[in-house]
């Protein structure tokens, strides 16, 4: 066959193809995604067109039986709507498993073949399709274009989305050229299905959308594609206009002068010369453009104004969140974007911590996000003091070893730019700004005014910085100062209780010592005398054995507070009643209850209280204190109630007995209500009290409140003590709580 125009054409696409591969290679170090399968895309374009040229000529081929040559092309479409597919997922940035996709579609080719070619004869000439009948070849035909047009449509219609759901209006105009490539080579592999076209339009077509496709998978900076549309628009309009004017004035001043015989001709000249002047000299043209830049492009912010308005603001700010507030709102006021945040920067041990400042308004903060200080992008914040687009981040290879982690905590910022904000060379924070409202980009002219705004927030971020850690620092020492103040306290306190220990200690113990003493020497004194008769001696071994006891309860208490100190207080439970626990308690007290003259209440509603799980003996000895203590802080005639109820402890969802021990005696300080269960603790002069187990106002060690809470403490409960003040003329009394926990395994 001869050398004709397409064979020519064809020849020339080849050539192009050629060329094009080892660009592909070349670029490899930028964009690895898509890559390979690009490359491949290209390679099997560049063998089909071989092919198509060999089977023009005297080869071999050319003998290939024009029916399947016929169907070449349409398995040609096929496999090429699988690489576009491929490739625009790779392109995306999807996750998608193509090995599965690559059989899948080796699958339908092999069908599709099977049926369309009938090899081995396998398949029947005719199929019945219930009342239709579907031809063999046109089976295998119908199935191919079904999965052609699958994978185009799929491989459209998941960019559109993409684009749509994307926020970054980098990402979008790269999706938008992309979508553009793919729509080209889709109508181009249709074209080429079309065999009796007598010129390759379809493969002029696909060859275009390939270099297209190519352009925007490797070049990382791409025209803004719907700025330029903008802008050709803004400035077709103006150039319109203009012509209109300038006609409508040449034509008023050729009527005027020729007559008002304003001929086709005269039309046109008035047209020619209207469209020169528009062209060449233009006054009307910059500000016609201006306005419509103004209506097209929404672009009215005036960067002096922003600057000097700005600078204005945030020079006497000196409170961290009114500097974040102010710098985010003139900024999203001044550019018209969604969302702003100041973040500051702090390097702790090996990561770059990004913490965003919570500004007056309150509004949700993102959590802190931290960058290892080895990770490119705190290299680049460091050294390079320019903003930095989230579709760098995500596309640059420079970017690419960022953990995963660090890439999505950022993503998540829904920032498109990042404004690093240095002082000095030094790192202090960045302001990250969310997308336009119009959708656009951030054009060089506002980076440029971003970088202007950067440097001017420096000082006062950095004096704001010192400012707020002054506060801290200050908020610090206070609480030192207070803790100071407190332990000195506590301290003191310590001390006290310390010189009370001895001086309590050998007053208890001297006055039992004194008593022994005394009684002994009395008794060698009427031995001597023989004075010792059955009756006083009886009254004198007595006196001593009162004495030797109160001894012992001293050295007995003291015991238990030290065997409480070490945990090693052995409790042998069971379930005992607390009425039972409080009628034993009472018991020993009888007599001095009488003596006093005090009126003791027992409730009745103790008996229908749940039994408890607990030690009685010690029990008995908690109850059998309070009521001593009660009885010695009472003045004479005065009353002792014991009452109790069921208590719930909503926070743990737990069960107690409450048993109050209530007296109308001399009250406790609320300051010292704590105090008091404290070891060796008493109110007032340790001197000034007179011994006595149950003489009012009588002291004993300070060790009887302490040794209650221990055992009821180790029995799961609490105690506390309640009262209004201490007075001596009014008596306010006091009321000592006592909480046991019901053992529910109990009845
Ligand atoms: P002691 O073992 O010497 O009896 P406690 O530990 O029982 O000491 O009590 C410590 C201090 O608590 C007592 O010195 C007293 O000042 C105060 N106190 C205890 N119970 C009462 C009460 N019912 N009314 C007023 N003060 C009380």
């Amino acid at each position: 066959m001869q050398l004709d125009l397409s064979g020519i054409l064809l020849g020339l696409i080849g050539l192009v193809y050629i060329l094009l591969i080892p660009l592909t290679f070349r670029t490899r170090h930028a964009k690895n995604q898509g890559l390979g399968f690009y490359a491949a895309f290209v390679i099997f374009l560049l063998a089909v067109t071989i092919f198509q040229l060999l089977l023009r000529f005297n080869t071999p081929l050319s003998l290939i039986r024009a029916d399947i040559a016929a169907r070449f092309p349409l398995y040609t479409a096929f496999i090429l709507s699988v690489f576009l597919f491929q490739t625009t997922f790779t392109f995306l940035q999807k996750k998608f498993l193509p090995w599965v996709w690559w059989l899948v579609a080796a699958f339908i080719l092999g069908i599709g073949i099977l049926i369309s070619e009938n090899i081995n004869g396998l398949v029947p000439e005719q199929v019945m399709l219930g009342a239709n009948i579907l031809r063999r070849d046109l089976a295998g035909s119908l199935l191919l274009t079904a999965a052609w047009v699958f994978f185009s449509t799929a491989a459209f219609l998941t960019t559109l989305v993409t684009r749509q759901r994307s926020v970054h209006p980098l990402h979008r105009n790269r999706y938008i050229l992309w979508l553009v490539g793919l729509s080209f080579c889709i109508l181009g592999i249709y074209l080429s299905t079309e065999i009796f076209l007598s010129v390759p339009v379809g493969e002029i077509v696909i060859l275009l959308a390939v270099v297209m496709l190519g352009y925007s998978l490797f070049t990382h900076n791409l025209p803004d594609i719907k700025h330029i549309l903008k802008n050709s628009l803004s400035l077709l309009i103006s150039i319109l206009l203009s012509i209109l004017v300038y006609t409508a004035f040449l034509i008023f001043f050729q009527s005027v002068f020729y007559h008002f015989e304003t001929t086709l001709q005269g039309f046109i000249q008035a047209v020619f010369i209207a469209a020169v002047f528009a062209l060449l000299i233009n006054p009307l043209l910059g500000k016609a453009q201006k306005v419509l830049n103004n209506l097209i492009l929404k672009s009215n912010q005036d960067a002096e104004y922003i600057i000097s308005d700005y600078t204005k603001s945030i020079s006497n700010i000196i409170d961290l969140s009114r500097l974040a507030e102010v710098v985010t709102g003139t900024i999203v006021r001044g550019l018209n974007i969604h969302q702003a945040r100041l973040f500051l920067v702090s390097e702790i041990d090996e990561s770059m911590v990004l913490s965003a400042v919570e500004s007056q308004t309150g509004d949700a903060l993102p959590a802190a996000i931290s960058i290892s200080t080895n990770s490119p992008l705190a290299d680049y914040w460091r050294y390079e003091h320019r903003p930095l687009a989230q579709y760098d981040l995500d596309l640059l290879p420079y970017f690419r070893s960022m953990t995963e982690a660090e890439s999505t905590a950022l993503k998540s910022l829904s920032i498109d730019l990042y404004v690093p904000i240095s002082i000095q060379n030094r790192l202090i924070g960045i302001l990250g700004l969310g997308a336009k409202k119009s959708r656009d980009r951030y054009f060089v002219k506002e980076l440029a005014l971003l970088e202007t705004l950067a440097e001017q927030t420096a000082i006062s971020l950095e004096n704001a910085r010192l400012y707020e850690n002054l506060k801290l620092r200050s908020a610090e020492n206070e609480t030192l100062n207070r803790e100071l103040t407190s332990a000195n306290r506590d301290l003191s306190r310590l001390d006290k209780a310390k010189s009370d220990f001895l001086n309590i200690a050998s007053h208890e113990l001297r006055t039992p010592l004194t008593q022994i003493i005394g009684y002994n020497d009395i008794v060698e004194n009427m031995a001597s005398t023989n004075e010792l008769t059955p009756a006083n001696s009886r009254q004198m071994t007595e006196g001593v054995r009162k004495a030797a006891l109160r001894l012992e309860e001293i050295v007995n208490t003291m015991f238990d507070v030290s065997r409480l100190d070490i945990g090693s207080l052995e409790l042998s439970m069971a379930p005992v009643s607390v009425l039972m626990l409080v009628n034993g308690a009472v018991a020993k007290w009888k007599d001095a209850l009488e003596n006093r003259k005090l009126t003791l209440i027992i409730s009745p509603e103790l008996k229908d209280l749940p039994r408890i799980n607990a030690d009685g003996k010690r029990m008995i000895q908690v109850f059998s204190h309070l009521i001593q203590n009660a009885i010695k802080f009472t003045p004479d005639g005065g009353q002792v109630w014991v009452y109790g109820q069921n208590f719930i402890d909503h926070q743990d969802d737990k069960k107690f007995v409450e048993i109050i021990v209530a007296d109308s005696g001399i009250g406790i300080d609320p300051e010292e209500l704590e105090y008091i269960f404290e070891k060796f603790y008493r109110l007032g002069d340790v001197m000034l009290h007179s011994t006595g187990e149950t003489k009012f106002k009588g002291a004993g060690p300070g060790l009887g409140l302490t040794i209650c809470r221990g055992i009821i403490e180790a029995h799961g409960g609490r105690v506390w003590a309640e009262s209004s003040g201490y007075d001596e003329e009014w008596f306010p009394g006091s009321k000592f709580h006592v909480l046991i926990p019901i053992n529910l395994e109990i009845k």
